[in-house]
């Protein structure tokens, strides 16, 4: 594909209502006629309302259609209120309800995380679908494709691995010829499918990640992820005040953040982007003038001190029942399990009869994984944690972010910091008799 090719990704919250839409609308204006591919998220909060809609069906509460209707209304208002009365755009919302319908009218599937994503990838479907009709009408010329015929997974439900030659082939063969006649291509960032046609999703806040699919498949000249905030921060605003921008980060830089919860960028989206040098942009849609965060190969590494949180930790003590070390082959039989399960591990540390982990606390995962092990191990499991990992330290930012904290668990490598930590409850003091 030509070098010139832009990968632009826009998440839920650049969507989220129709003055979202008309931003999104205003600064693709600028490329009209330009090769672009558009990658876009479900809008607003439409994935957590499709979880919902998935446990009522799974628990067969009885309101799952209830669920549903919200989050049709608001597809419906928000289609009308910008395409007006759109035949082709309202069957097309319209067939796609109809499948997840179906879905709900059958008794729950007990494979729960193929239904999951059956329910929730309709989200994008239709997102896509909107923001593809309102383009058209605001005059570009665009084209809308499914990313199921593109993005080839395996079976593994929620969390879809992607198989890049066939994902890549097939992204060039629906993409380019597209591209070729000028078309702006608008497609589903977050879903994929197997090689039999199932629909897969790769992970919560995926549609990062499918935008580097796809510039990796067509080689792009750059990818931008469009957001609320100005750029990559030095932490998050919401928890801290004095955070910084910065101008430009490396990819390695950008990778070690992201995996320990830096919420600014899904962590897989950096390695098919570093794999073939496309730098990734990380813009504000509310500035799209100021420059952003460039992230790229070509920075030097200096950086001030950056601080991701990882809320929801988990830590898991392991030690063996009879007392016997915890040797080598124990940590390849335990990691094996962790492996299958798919936990992300985050911080590990070994004592002679005891291990300890600290992994993110997703679903029943943990507890599949003690209850796994009890045979020849104890777990004992310690919840509701924050890992924080901070790289270039000083003294002062540590000392801050241990205020008020219990440090469970600390490690520090080359200029990284991390420690698990607990809030310290509030005491509940006697009187202090006086008299
Ligand atoms: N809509 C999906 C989610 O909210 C994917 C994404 O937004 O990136 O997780
Ligand atoms: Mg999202």
């Amino acid at each position: 594909m030509s070098k010139r090719l832009k990968v632009f990704k826009f998440g839920g919250a650049s969507v989220k209502d129709a003055a979202g839409f008309k931003r999104v609308a205003g600064i693709l204006a600028a490329y009209k006629g330009a090769p672009l591919v558009i990658v876009v998220s479900a809008i607003g909060k439409t994935t957590n309302a499709l979880e919902e809609v998935v446990i009522a069906h799974a628990k067969q509460t009885g309101d799952a259609f209830e669920k549903l209707e919200g989050i049709k209304q608001e597809h419906y208002a928000l289609a009308e209120f910008l395409c007006g009365q759109d035949q082709e755009l309202l069957t097309s919302l319209n067939d796609t309800f109809v499948e997840i319908e179906w879905v709900l009218e059958e008794k729950p599937e007990d494979n729960y995380d193929y239904m999951y994503d059956q329910i929730v990838s309709v989200g994008e479907l239709l997102s896509t679908r909107i923001v593809a009709a309102y383009l058209k009408k605001t005059g570009l010329d665009t084209a809308w494709v499914d990313a199921r015929d593109m993005v080839r997974t395996d079976n593994i439900f929620r969390e879809g691995w992607v198989e890049w030659t066939e994902t890549e082939a097939r992204v060039k063969k629906v993409m380019e010829p597209l591209l070729e006649a000028n078309k702006m291509v608008v497609c589903q960032g977050f879903i994929g499918s197997t090689s039999e046609n199932f629909t897969t999703t790769l992970g919560r806040e995926g549609s990062d990640y499918s935008a580097a699919i796809f510039s990796y498949c067509l080689e792009a000249e750059s990818m931008t992820i469009w957001k609320d905030v100005p750029g990559v921060l030095t932490a998050d605003p919401r928890k801290f005040d004095n955070v910084v921008k910065l101008d430009a980060l490396s990819y390695r830089e950008a990778i070690e953040m992201t995996y320990y919860g830096a919420k600014v960028i899904h962590p897989k989206t950096i390695k098919p982007l570093q794999n073939k040098n496309i730098p990734l942009f990380v813009k504000s849609f509310l500035d799209p003038d100021s420059p952003g965060t460039r992230i790229s190969s070509d920075v030097e590494d200096h950086y001030p001190p950056m601080v991701a949180i990882e809320s929801n930790q988990a830590l898991v003590y392991i030690s063996t029942r009879d007392f016997s070390f915890v040797a080598e082959h124990h940590m390849s039989y335990l990691f094996q399990i962790i492996a299958d399960l798919r936990l992300q591990v985050n911080m590990m540390q070994n004592t002679a009869i005891s291990f300890a982990i600290s992994v993110n606390d997703v679903d029943d995962k943990v507890d599949r994984f003690a209850e796994t092990i009890q045979e020849q191990f104890q777990a004992r499991i310690e919840r509701n944690l924050e890992l924080i990992t901070v790289r270039h330290f000083n003294r002062e930012t540590l000392n801050g972010l241990r205020d008020g904290k219990i440090v469970m668990l600390e490690e520090r490598i080359q200029g990284t910091v991390q420690m698990v930590v607990k809030k310290v409850p509030a005491l509940s003091r006697k009187e202090f008799p006086t008299v």
